[in-house]
């Protein structure tokens, strides 16, 4: 991971990694039947509602505004999660929020904790920097369990396990729940329901035996200092009020004003994510309340980059994006190549353009260009990112990153703009390409070009420049003719 997490270190660029994903076969057919699954779920849904395009319209409008008062927002909610009984911390980057959940955890005395999928701990690397510090994270989503028994890398943000068929995933759990804890049942069939089950028996005991647990959080409310968490499989309400202590890292944009502006977002969220009306789970809490839940609340405020990804004015809109993957599940390019290609825990559409602003363009330089903009993205986002538009602009700045004032290109670029500016050097200019580019033609294709410009030619088949330009041309047959 980078000193921000986000993105694993080592892995090839997209072009590379992709290369490798597309001779899967097995993979391509994994992803090609749960996107199309879940792509028609979410179209069926969403038109059942007469008012989609309002949804999008408020969900955009409400993500602009709390965004241009976030600093306001965010010490709101400090001030009433505070009243609550909770207590807040702010993390500035991803080895910051490590040490602050590390020690948390290690002040109740504890060495496990049960964990509810959240992207922003695997962002940060949540898992492995408390296994440097001796304690071990137990992920209770059934997706995120089989990362963690594969040792594998999640692929999705709603389902990280996209990448398996069931027969791999029974495999799995056959081979590796018994070193984690309650072993597979003997004779486990890749059965849907039967593996809901092996994964249902295999958490049951962390549940009722943590102390302590970390969960993510999908919104806060800041004039209530309500957290939300919405899930499917009831694993993260267990989490959220079994365990004493609750420590719950959120991205700073995931705060809304009020519950008015979280109705338009869980409206939303379920119908783009899983093709639900409404989640199976949402969980709310205010704080600590006594008798009920947890005793003790941490709320972990991470930046890790969102500061600075705010203070950009195309790229901030991505801070809108409540992570239902209905950009992943439309787009051809992540259908084809699936998440791990990405090298990030953000894959797919969003992860294009939400990575290289977290880490910067010179950590994902490729990502950008991970995208045919045809625009699927933006059409199913329910906040309307306009994920092309961002992706053109990162993509200038991976170009100008990149370009050194003394580079052959800038110095090309330098001259152009000189011979551009003068009509008396472009002319002189376009007569000697044309007789340059004559003498190299042959059978009125220009030839290898000498030198480092050989790297043009090779890739472009282009005619003989003709003998005469149109400027000169026109100077002798049209000029002075009404
Ligand atoms: S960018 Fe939009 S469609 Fe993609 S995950 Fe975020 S909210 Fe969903």
């Amino acid at each position: 991971m980078s000193d921000r997490g986000v993105v694993w270190l080592g892995s090839p660029s997209f072009p590379e990694a992709a290369r490798t994903a597309l001779a899967d076969q097995q993979l391509r057919t994994n992803l090609r039947r749960a996107t199309t699954t879940i792509r028609d779920k979410r179209l069926a849904v969403a038109a059942e509602l007469d008012d989609w395009e309002e949804l999008r319209t408020a969900a955009e409008a409400i993500k602009r505004r709390t965004a241009r008062h976030l600093d306001r927002y965010l010490l709101q909610l400090e001030e009433a999660v505070t009243a609550a009984g909770g207590s807040v911390h702010w993390a500035g980057d991803a080895a910051e929020a490590n040490r602050i959940v590390a020690a948390l955890i290690q002040a109740t005395g504890e060495r496990e904790v049960v964990k509810i999928k959240s992207m922003a701990t695997q962002e940060i690397g949540l898992n492995e920097a408390l296994a440097l510090e001796g304690i071990t994270a137990y992920e209770t989503d059934l997706a995120e369990l089989i990362v963690q028994l594969g040792e594998d890398r999640p692929s999705h943000i709603l389902v990280p396990a996209i990448h398996k068929n069931r027969t791999e995933i029974r495999d799995l759990f056959a081979a590796e729940m018994a070193h984690w804890g309650e072993p597979a049942p003997e004779g486990l069939s890749d059965d849907p329901r039967e593996l809901a089950e092996a994964a249902r028996r295999h958490l049951r005991k962390k549940f009722l035996a943590a102390k302590v647990a970390v969960s993510g959080a999908n919104f806060a409310v800041a004039d209530t200092g309500t957290v939300t968490v919405v899930e499917s499989e009831g694993n993260g309400r267990m989490c959220l009020s079994l365990p004493e202590t609750l420590i719950t890292v959120m991205g700073i944009e995931k705060v809304v004003p009020t519950w008015s502006d979280l109705e338009v977002f869980l409206q939303l969220l379920p119908r783009s994510s899983t093709g639900e009306r409404m989640n199976p789970y949402t969980s709310t809490w205010t704080g600590v309340t006594e008798g009920d839940g947890p005793s003790q609340f941490h709320l972990v405020l991470l930046d890790n980059g969102r500061t600075d990804t705010l203070a950009d004015t195309v790229g901030r809109q991505v801070l809108a994006c409540i992570r239902c993957s209905a950009c992943l599940n439309v787009c051809p390019v992540f259908e084809r190549t699936g998440g791990h290609a990405y090298g990030s825990v953000y894959p797919g559409p969003i992860g294009a353009v939400l990575t290289p602003q977290l880490v910067g363009v010179e950590q994902a330089a490729s990502l950008p260009f991970a995208s045919t903009l045809c625009g699927a993205c933006y059409d199913a986002c329910p906040v309307k990112i306009n994920i092309p538009e961002v992706l053109a602009h990162l993509r200038a700045e991976v170009v100008e990153a990149k370009r050194h004032p003394l580079s052959p290109e800038a110095l090309a670029m330098k001259a152009a703009a000189t011979v551009l500016d003068s009509p008396r050097l472009l002319s002189a200019a376009q007569k000697a390409a044309s007789l340059g580019g004559r003498v190299l033609a042959r059978e009125g294709r220009i030839g290898r070009l000498p030198g480092p410009l050989h790297g043009w030619s090779d890739t472009r088949d282009s005619p003989a420049p003709p003998a005469e330009s149109f400027r000169t041309w026109w100077r002798k047959n049209r000029e002075g003719t009404p």
